[in-house]
């Protein structure tokens, strides 16, 4: 039998539910994983945790040139008192056993939803659960831009579910699209920009090509 560890309890580690268990509530769903955050440019809702709990993206912060310096999600409303608190509530809430669950019960009546419009990949086993939750949410198309290359190292492209495109982000602006995963993103801030958002009042509009799977880079204006 194995165990995970959860709020210094020893509790069984669970298999992953299947599409046919999924019976939460999306009030109880809530009540462990807190709310999906709504970001106003996207056409679904997203999830964000702190960006101060960015594994690489805290120390690219740091460095002049990088995408991550100047980072939006370290100033503004994410600095609010109570946006603070949902991160702190969902951070708290990733290594809970019904987290899968939950996550799937709020995300399965949206058809676009975006991973992180703050903060990261916080190991292998967030990027299995989220796997899991796409699994779960076969209507859903799953969006998640990551810079955390060392933990997709432990997956192929194969084991990623056809409704979930990852895309592995650039660390510095203008730098190339990266080599080692099939779905990139990158910053620019002269040419060559293909993200329209800018050109329509900052919000996606119809476009998609975040989420499309024959889109092989999307390049980002620097903000
Ligand atoms: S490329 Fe399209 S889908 Fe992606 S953020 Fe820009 S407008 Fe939205």
């Amino acid at each position: 039998m194995c165990y995970i560890p959860f709020g210094g309890i020893r509790i069984k580690k669970l298999k992953p539910p299947q599409q046919k268990d999924i019976i939460m509530k999306i009030k109880d769903a809530v009540k462990i994983t807190h709310t999906l955050s709504k970001p106003g440019k996207m056409p679904g809702p997203a999830y964000s945790i702190s960006a101060k709990n960015c594994i690489t993206g805290a120390k690219l912060a740091k460095i002049p040139g990088s995408v991550c310096a100047g980072c939006y999600a370290l100033k503004g409303r994410y600095m609010f008192k109570n946006t603070k608190s949902a991160h702190q509530l969902r951070q708290e809430s990733l290594d809970h056993p019904q987290w899968v669950e939950a996550m799937a019960v709020q995300i399965k009546s949206h058809k676009w939803f975006r991973w992180h419009d703050a903060g990261d990949l916080q190991s292998v086993q967030h990027l299995n659960n989220i796997i899991s939750v796409c699994k779960l949410t076969p209507g859903t198309m799953h969006w998640l831009p990551t810079r955390e290359a060392q933990i997709l190292k432990e997956f192929t492209p194969d084991m990623i579910p056809s409704n979930l495109i990852i895309r592995l982000s650039s660390h510095m602006i203008n730098q190339g699209p990266a080599k080692q995963w099939p779905h990139t993103s990158t910053v620019t801030d002269g040419e060559g920009r293909t993200c329209p958002a800018p050109d329509q009042g900052g919000i996606c509009g119809e476009c998609r090509s975040c989420w499309d799977r024959d889109t092989k880079n999307v390049c980002y204006g620097k903000h």
